[in-house]
């Protein structure tokens, strides 16, 4: 059952995102894909008992490393097999991840006896062509390559292509903020129907609108800024983001370094705006948390992964409201 508020936000609804890192840790190449699936085993039984709980749940997951993982795939055969654009490289993790949650939730919630279906939606977002982020490509994406071919790709492929380390080059993609979700009006039915949507993954498949036709781009999208845009649509009371450290923390890496228990919408401004969360990273998931604030959510929290159950009811992470 859906409960209503006084300011129209459902009281116990939330939006719960995963990070793709969290998932599957970029720099450890040591693990092998089971990592994945045990941390998401871990994640959905504590979904599951949220779910069980009678909280009405909408999942987002990021797919930094993930796609990663296949654009290097796709380049290592490109002469047997033409290359997916990136667009075609974000549905596919949504597919891929989309599978691993809707198996491994599903079996959470027959072992509790919760009759839900969870269901991953192939999802796109419509972002600006005008978006001042098409102008700087800064997300470094896929391989690493030497100078020459660096710009052999820029020369036969028109990659954007930047210098990460000295000697060490890497295709960049614009990362533009997600205006729109396109399958937006299926997700209400979708809950409404006792379904668990996964929607948004890897912050959705980025599309350009032009005379309402849609077209892929080839961007990524912050998943933290689409699952703002799910909570918001979902009128969710409680949005929340899951990585791979245990708060926020001012003066992140340094001497005085100290975690954030509590932080107040005026004080998440601040401390943006002073530079304690920076773009990429902290950064896009303090911001997608402040505007859900400032577009009537109550809280948002951002906690650890695995930390589902204890960063809904406050005890984990770090919990931001007005
Ligand atoms: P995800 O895949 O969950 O989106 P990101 O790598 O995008 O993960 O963001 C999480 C990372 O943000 C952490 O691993 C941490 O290194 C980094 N980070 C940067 N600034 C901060 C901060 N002020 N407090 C905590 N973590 C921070
Ligand atoms: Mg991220």
């Amino acid at each position: 059952m859906t409960q209503r508020r006084g300011n129209g936000r459902v009281g116990n609804r939330v939006v719960i995102a995963l990070g793709g890192n969290a998932i599957n840790p970029p720099k450890d190449t040591s693990l092998s894909d089971h990592h994945g699936w045990e941390v998401l085993q871990q994640t959905t039984e504590e979904l599951a008992q949220l779910i069980r709980a009678g909280y009405e749940v909408a999942l987002v997951h990021g797919n930094g490393p993930q796609v990663g993982a296949l654009l290097l795939q796709n380049e290592a055969a490109r002469a047997q097999v033409p290359l997916a654009t990136l667009d075609v490289c974000d549905a596919e993790t949504q597919g891929q991840l989309g599978y691993m949650i809707q198996q491994l939730l599903g079996n959470q919630l027959r072992r509790l006896g919760v009759a839900k279906t969870v269901v991953s939606l192939v999802s796109q977002v419509v972002v600006d062509p005008a978006d001042a982020a098409f102008l700087q490509p800064t997300k470094p994406i896929g391989p690493v390559y030497g100078r020459e071919r660096a710009q052999e790709l820029a020369r036969e492929r028109g990659y954007a292509v930047r210098e990460v380390h000295p000697g060490a080059w890497r295709r960049a993609v614009s990362s533009p903020r997600p205006l729109r979700l396109v399958e937006a009006p299926a997700l209400e039915a979708m809950l409404a129907a006792g379904l668990v949507p996964v929607v948004a993954g890897g912050g959705g498949i980025p599309v350009a609108e032009r005379d309402g036709q849609l077209s892929g781009v080839e961007a990524v999208v912050d998943k933290d800024y689409s699952a703002e845009l799910v909570a918001t649509e979902l009128r969710a009371s409680t949005l929340v983001i899951l990585t791979d450290v245990d708060r926020v923390y001012l003066d992140y890496e340094t001497a005085q370094a100290r975690p954030l228990e509590r932080l107040t919408l005026a004080e998440g401004r601040r401390y943006l705006k002073q530079g304690h969360f920076p773009p990429g990273s902290m950064g896009p998931k303090v911001e997608a948390c402040l505007r859900f604030l400032e577009h009537g959510g109550l809280s948002a929290v951002i906690a650890p992964l695995p930390g589902a159950e204890g960063a809904v009811k406050g005890v984990v992470g770090t919990r931001i409201s007005g």
